[in-house]
């Protein structure tokens, strides 16, 4: 059986051993014949040279017992296979994950064993990467923002044990090439992340079971504040009144908490439907806006619209999800902007085979720190924190979501104490349609 780890190097201890006692048997002839002096010489510096040889191999051999040991132990499992991705090695972490012995994996495929779950297309992109670009396949697809950034997500890969139970792994691939260029070796990496998965599937339900939870009570708030406020409300005293309007500012909160909340569990598990339907996307851009004039007014803050000069055909637009996000990304730009030094500009171009739209303020901005983390669930940069302290970390965790989704991409720019523009993209085609169980809550 094939084994890429097995050196030999007894066989230079004894070469060296027989050249320096042939050696010590010219020299003594060599005494008084010359030729048997100069083959002493010969045979003494080849014993040398075989020596010092032997001690590299075993060095190189010290090193490489060193390095499968480490391989061996590590807890990744760890595959080798030859050019035609042949196995030719399996650690033992690959073993306990799939259930396979390596000598029953090795001379076999992946394929043949615990892997070929995934679509073609994954497996089309994985042997373009590996085999034709000779990179590695990190079991991620990068994508870059327009600002240079890159942003990365895992795909996890389905795989079955030898007892046929599934686990999910993410997957790393790298082609090894010789001096010429040419694939000798592939060396793949994967981490069995089903429990993370689990566990994350867990935080998902609990999340979408509260939420559900909440929301009955909360209805019954707000429906009693309503009925105190219609019926009752020449009755109040000011104090009273001043009362019910904590409770209905509260309430209303807890509203949004809770559906961002049930929204994310349910773009999460990717149960959202989007449903494109032909919109006037400039009709219903200038009525989202004018739904957060009513706050921006508040704040004494205009919002322009620059409308394109050309008229647009219908375009495929879920009006629910395109409404989120674009509300999202506004209600920011006036949350984020000091009052009456506030001004949003929202533009629409057509840049080759997509939409663009833009939602630029001059407000606070984005400390350069912390712009990798600004579409992350639940964060919110320090200068936010101060400045408005109603805030969640949700909304553009939300808008990525939608935006991903329906086929567009999402990036922004920001200077801090200068502005934010954030940027987002539709296909000409229209948003991709989703066939889901749930609709956003709004
Ligand atoms: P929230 O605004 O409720 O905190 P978001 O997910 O909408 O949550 O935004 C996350 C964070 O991104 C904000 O807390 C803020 O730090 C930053 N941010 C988003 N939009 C802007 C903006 N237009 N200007 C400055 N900071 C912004």
């Amino acid at each position: 059986m094939l084994n890429i780890f097995k050196t030999k190097t007894r066989p230079f201890a004894t070469l060296s051993l027989m050249a320096v006692f042939l050696a010590a048997v010219a020299g003594w002839l060599s005494l008084n014949n010359k030729t048997a002096h100069i083959i002493a010489l010969i045979l003494l510096e080849g014993a040398f040279f075989i020596y010092f040889l032997n001690r590299t191999t075993s060095r190189l051999a010290k090193d490489l017992d060193k390095f499968k040991l480490a391989v061996d132990s590590e807890s990744d499992h760890i595959m080798i296979t030859d050019k035609n991705s042949v196995i030719l090695y399996l650690n033992k972490a690959a073993e306990n994950i799939t259930g396979y012995k390596a000598e029953e994996a090795i001379g076999k495929k992946a394929g043949e064993l615990w892997g070929g779950n995934m679509s073609k297309d994954f497996y089309e992109k994985m042997w373009h990467t590996i085999k034709t670009e000779k990179k590695p396949f990190v079991g991620e697809l990068t994508n870059y923002r327009k600002n240079g950034q890159t942003h990365t997500f895992i795909v996890d890969v389905v795989n079955h044990r030898k007892n046929g139970q599934a686990y999910t792994a993410e997957l790393r691939i790298a082609p090894i090439l010789d001096s010429k260029g040419d694939i000798q070796f592939f060396v793949g990496v994967e981490r069995d992340i089903t429990k993370l998965k689990e566990a994350e599937q867990l935080k998902t339900d609990f999340i979408s079971f509260a939420s559900h939870q909440l929301r009955t009570p909360l209805t019954v708030i707000k429906w009693n504040a309503e009925l105190l406020r219609g019926e009752n409300n020449d009755n109040l005293t000011s104090e009273q009144k001043r009362y019910l309007s904590e409770i209905e500012r509260g309430e209303k909160r807890m509203a949004t908490l809770i559906n961002s909340l049930l929204n994310i569990s349910r773009l999460d598990a990717e149960k959202i439907k989007v449903e494109p339907k032909p919109t006037d996307i400039i009709a219903t851009i200038s009525s989202i806006i004018s739904e957060v004039s009513a706050y921006a007014e508040a704040k004494n803050c205009a919002i322009i619209f620059n409308k394109p000069f050309r008229p647009l055909p219908l375009i495929n637009v879920d009006t629910v999800l395109f409404r989120q996000a674009l509300l999202n990304l506004l209600n920011n730009a006036v949350h984020y902007s000091k009052p009456r030094k506030c001004k949003t500009k929202v533009d629409f171009k057509e840049i080759e085979e997509y939409y663009q739209i833009d939602v630029v303020d001059e407000g606070i901005g984005i400390p350069a720190d912390v712009q990798n983390k600004i579409f992350d669930k639940f964060f919110r940069a320090d200068n936010a924190i101060k400045f408005y302290t109603g805030g969640t970390g949700l909304g553009l965790y939300i808008v990525k979501l939608i935006v991903e989704i329906s086929g567009g991409k999402i990036w922004f720019e920001s200077i801090e104490g200068k502005g934010s523009a954030f940027h987002f993209t539709i296909p000409k085609g229209g948003m991709k349609k989703v066939v889901g169980e749930k609709e956003l809550v709004v």
